[in-house]
């Protein structure tokens, strides 16, 4: 079968792979579509980060090359002896994080957390960038009929917006401030939105960005680039909002979340940074801000809370995938109109789908 193969930096290649083995706990999964992450984007032109170069994944035990795509889901085709619980014909979306089962964090459930942490698509274990794939019953949620296939792919960074807020400090009623509304700033905004925020900021240089997130539930968006974004916020908010999420991942998006916020109140950063930034330590201290990190989503036996909701959060219109999406592509069209057309700015991709 065919599957986009991570053989180094700048060199991914859709070729042929064998076929996946089903396992007894397994089930094999026809994709329906796969997202191209910003992680992936990282890999292929900064790589390898993630994907293991040299020392095989404790958890996968593998090295690359490796298939790639950790955002996905599908259609089961077939499944183990010991599945009882899945049937073939069923939707299903991949809950892709891998985790030892016994570290300190996954023992108490954080699995997370886990310090050998990886992810399908990622670290081995196969990838969603492929007509197939087997994995592992546990890994799998039920998706609903109601709700287009394709959009399976959609309930990873859905559930990082959702872990991002429930990880936050604010309640029904709060106003929030969003820093950047790439997918998964988008993702955040409607999270918010669903928790019962007052009004959502939304803070992003990107016109089209902005547009979407006022689609998707921004009360207000600020371009940074031409106004004074940050005193516009600071004037409207008697000097700041009950909390903040960083979702750009450079150093002034971080300095401007904690200044938004207002005394005592939560900043939560989401973005994963090339390079250490600088802040005033003073801000946290005397204005009793919190900042707290936020990483992926929970997983486990059962999939996690956030994988588990997802699903039904598109079902009943709560969270809506579809603004996000931006294009739809072909397995064999991935690094031309995927990740080139994602590193380049001018394309204003979004969210692309590759549907093998
Ligand atoms: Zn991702
Ligand atoms: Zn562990």
């Amino acid at each position: 079968m065919r599957a986009a193969v991570y053989h180094g930096r700048e060199d991914v290649r859709v070729e042929e792979i064998e076929e996946p083995t089903v396992g007894d706990g397994d089930v094999l999964v026809e994709v329906a579509a796969c997202g191209i992450c910003g992680s992936d984007l990282h890999e292929y032109a900064a790589g390898p980060i993630f994907v293991p170069g040299e020392e095989p994944h404790p958890v996968s035990g593998e090295t690359a090359p490796i298939p790639m795509g950790h955002e996905f889901g599908g259609t089961v085709t077939a499944v183990g002896n010991d599945v009882t619980d899945v049937d073939v014909g069923d939707v299903v979306a991949v809950n892709p994080i891998l985790y030892c089962g016994d570290c300190r964090y996954c023992t108490a459930g954080r699995y997370h957390l886990c310090e050998s942490l990886g992810f399908i698509g990622l670290s081995g274990g196969g990838g969603g960038f492929a007509e197939q794939i087997a994995v592992p019953r546990e890994k799998v949620v039920s998706f609903p009929d109601s709700v287009p296939p394709a959009y399976a792919a959609l309930v990873e960074p859905f559930s990082v917006g959702l872990h991002a807020v429930r990880n936050a400090d604010f309640e029904a009623g709060d106003d929030v401030a969003v820093f950047g509304t790439g997918p998964i700033g988008l993702t955040v905004v409607q999270a918010a939105r669903a928790a019962g925020a007052r009004t959502v900021y939304a803070v992003e240089p990107q016109a089209t960005r902005r547009d979407l997130a006022a689609e998707v539930g921004a009360d207000v968006t600020l371009d940074p680039s031409a106004t004074d974004a940050l005193e516009t916020l600071l004037d409207e908010t008697d000097g700041g909002v009950d909390a903040t999420f960083e979702v750009a991942g450079i150093e002034q998006t971080v300095r401007d979340a904690i200044t938004a916020a207002k005394h005592d109140g939560s900043v939560t950063i989401v973005s994963i940074f090339e390079d250490d930034v600088a802040f005033d330590p003073n801000e946290i201290v005397l204005g009793e801000r919190a900042i707290g990190g936020s990483t992926a989503y929970a997983a486990g036996p059962r999939g996690g809370v956030e994988f588990n909701a997802v699903p039904d959060m598109f079902a009943d219109g709560t969270l809506d995938p579809d603004p996000l999406v931006s294009d739809r592509i072909a397995l064999d069209d991935i690094v031309d109109d995927g990740f080139d057309a994602l590193l380049d700015p001018d394309r204003e991709a979004v969210k692309i789908l590759v549907e093998p």
